[in-house]
Order: C-alpha cells, then structure tokens, then sequence
C-alpha cells in the first residue's frame, strides 16, 4: 500500500485550508494600495491592521511592536544588522549559539568582516546552551544576544525566559529567532523576556515569503529596508496585503488550536520516535527528549547515507529531510549535528521527520512500515554493516 506522506513541516508547511481561502479573496478584492486615501487603499489597510493585532496577540505583544517582512530570513537579517549599527557606538560584540539558523549565522559573520565580534557559544549533547556560559561571555562592549527559540534540526527549545532574564540584568539587547516555535509551542514576548522575536508565516500553515519581526517599544534597531514610509517608516515597501493578512488569521488559527494539536501531534511524535529506536538498531536521537518541538524527530542511522535515506522514502512517497533545507546541495554534514558532538559519518546519516497536525497516525504508521525496510536495505549495501554484522 502506496500512500504520500508530508513529513518536512520544519521546511514549510502546506497552507491551511481556511487561511487559503482568505488569502485568495484577499488576493482578488483587497488590491488597493494601503497607502492611498480612497476606500479601497483604507479598507486594505484596515485589513492589514486586524492582521497585526492577530500576529501581536499570538506572542503577547502590542500591535505596534510588530513589523511585517518577507519573512524569517528578513526579520533575522533586520533585527541583528538593526541593533549592530544602532549600537554600534557602545560596542560591537554579540552573542549567539553554533546552532543558529543561516539567516542568523552568515548575518553574523557578514558583520564579523566590518569588524563585529561574535561569541558562539557551544551547545551540551542535548542542543541546549550552557546558561553559565553564556553569563562568561558577556562583557561591556555586548550589545546584542541572539539565540533562537527551537531549533529546526533537532527541535531543542532553548531556555529563552532565563536568557531573556540575564540580558535584561546586563541591559543587553535579547533576540530570538522564533520561526520554528510561533505556532507550536507557546511563546510570550512579556513573561519571556523577549526584546526582538523573529516568525515566519509559512512554518505554521500561513503562505510564503510573509514574516514578522517583533521589536519591544523603546528599542530601535536602524531600517533594514529604506524607501517609503510604510510600516510606520520602519520597513519600506507596497505592504504584501495578501499574504499579511493570510498571516494574521494563521497564527489566529494556530495559536488558539494549539492545546489540542500539542497532544495529537505529542503522540505521534513519540510513536515514531519510540518505534524507530527499539526497532531499527544502530540508531540514535538527536536533540533532548524533553525540551523538544511536539513536531521534530531527528534520528541518525549508522552505516547510512541520509540523503540515499531521503531519495528511497521520496520514492515510497514520503517527505523528509536530512537536516535543514539550505545543508542539501552540500555535503557537508549540518553544522547542528557537528555542534552536539556527532562524528561526521554519523550526522551524515541522520533524518529529520517533522509532522504537524494535517498528519495522522496512519501517516506515523507508514513511516513506521516503510523506513525499517528502506533502512535495512540501505545497510545491506555498506560494507561496513556488513564487517559489524559477521562479528555479531
Ligand atoms: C525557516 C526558518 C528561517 C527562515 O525563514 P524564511 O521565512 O524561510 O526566510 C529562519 N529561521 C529558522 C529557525 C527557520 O526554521
């Protein structure tokens, strides 16, 4: 039995079917320009509004703390190269982790080249920072601590109220990129902290190439993007009408389904989990048990190639992935794996599944069918299983 089978939600998620509705009419009437005086600017711009209180109260924030953007990548790039040149005269030195997203690590080694210095700080065998770490690393010229939320390899959720509390003690700037936990997991800008919180619309069921970027009243990063006045000066450009507003009634969708979403997609999770380490041997978990995105499974499979892995599941019909979409192309194996300790060979044969409530546990159940075999036939081609095996 054939069956197609989403299992790369960490990547982008399919749009919701209701937010697709919306997006669609809105493509069709709310074409105005929000800028104009007529109705039709006003009404779109009315629209636009709506959709940034729905993104405001998703996080806990305040309507006018929150900017549209193109999406993760812009609100990581806006929110550090902003607080970089804004604070520039009070020192150049910042914070973040080794397992950063690329949009938050080559952002920073951009500014590393006009003379910013970074501090990446290791990560423990779990994907976690060590809290005391990042209290040596902090010094007078700091202006700036970046570290995201969960990750999207290995879905560890980092420790962001305590870090959003030392950054506040040492008046410190704090940013996270929240693109993989908006959505999922419950974020609150206030109770956590946060001064500068990044999202993106197309990790939880919103279109494509729309973000936000929450920036703490008081905080004033330098324009990213200049041009007209839009945004209220802070992000030039026509607003992506559409798109913000498809947004908005996501997060609004999402958030508040989200209880019951943790349990159903908890479940499946740990059935995967749980299945693949007793049946398939050779296998390890990568990122905490615990402190895990209710989505995200990585596991690495000795004496394989992930992406073989990849290409024979695609060929059962099932998406996957063998770490963040940016590492295929390449074949070096993902920085996050390296950084939580794994040997190369190892982390080369790592996949990640990330499900999120659109599956079911028949999907769980097909995965569980099918990966056992590919992986076993996987291994009967490598001459190392073969050695290990007759040694058994
Ligand atoms: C997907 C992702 C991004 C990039 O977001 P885009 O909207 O695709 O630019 C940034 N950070 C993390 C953690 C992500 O998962």
């Amino acid at each position: 039995m054939s069956r197609f089978v989403y299992a790369d939600n960490a990547a982008t998620t399919k749009m919701d079917k209701d937010v697709f509705e919306i997006m669609i009419k809105s493509l069709e009437e709310d074409y105005g320009n929000p800028s104009s005086i007529y109705k039709k600017g006003r009404d779109a711009k009315v629209l636009i509004e709506k959709a940034r209180k729905q993104v405001a109260d998703g996080i806990g924030a305040k309507e006018s703390e929150i900017i549209f953007t193109s999406g993760g990548s812009e609100s990581d790039n806006y929110a550090i190269k902003g607080i970089a040149k804004a604070k520039a005269n009070k020192g150049k030195h910042i914070i973040s982790s080794k397992i950063e997203h690329h949009a938050v690590l080559h952002t920073l080694e951009a500014l590393s080249k006009e003379g910013y210095e970074i501090t990446y700080l290791d990560v423990l065998e779990n994907g976690i920072i060590d809290i005391e770490e990042l209290k040596k690393a902090i010094r007078e010229d700091t202006i700036l601590i970046t570290i995201m939320f969960a990750n999207n390899e290995i879905g560890t959720i980092q420790p962001v109220e305590e870090i959003g509390k030392i950054a506040r003690e040492n008046k410190i700037i704090f940013h996270t990129d929240a693109v993989q936990a908006v959505g999922h997991v419950k974020v609150d800008v206030n109770e956590m902290n946060i001064d500068m919180l990044s999202m993106s619309a197309h990790k939880f069921g919103g279109p494509k190439g729309v973000g936000a970027l929450y920036i703490k009243s008081g905080i004033k990063p330098e324009n990213f993007i200049f041009g007209g006045a839009q945004e209220r000066g802070k992000r030039a450009g026509t607003e992506n009408t559409a798109s913000i507003i498809a947004m908005g009634a996501a997060i609004e969708k999402i958030t508040s389904e989200m209880e019951k979403n943790t349990i159903k997609v908890q479940a499946m999770r740990d059935k995967l989990i749980d299945t693949i380490l007793e049946k398939i041997p050779y296998t390890r978990l990568n990122g905490d048990r615990e402190k895990r995105l209710p989505g995200n499974v990585n596991i690495s499979f000795r004496f394989i190639e992930g992406e073989s892995l990849l290409l024979m599941l695609d060929l059962k019909g099932i998406c996957a992935s063998s770490g963040s979409a940016c590492t295929s192309g390449s074949l070096d194996p993902s920085h996050v794996l390296l950084s939580i300790g794994l040997p190369h060979e190892i982390a080369h044969g790592s996949l990640r599944l990330s499900i999120n409530h659109e599956n079911t546990m028949e999907d769980v159940e097909y995965i569980l069918e099918v990966l056992p075999q590919v992986v076993e036939r996987l291994r009967e081609m490598s001459p190392l299983y073969d050695e290990i095996n007759k040694k058994g």
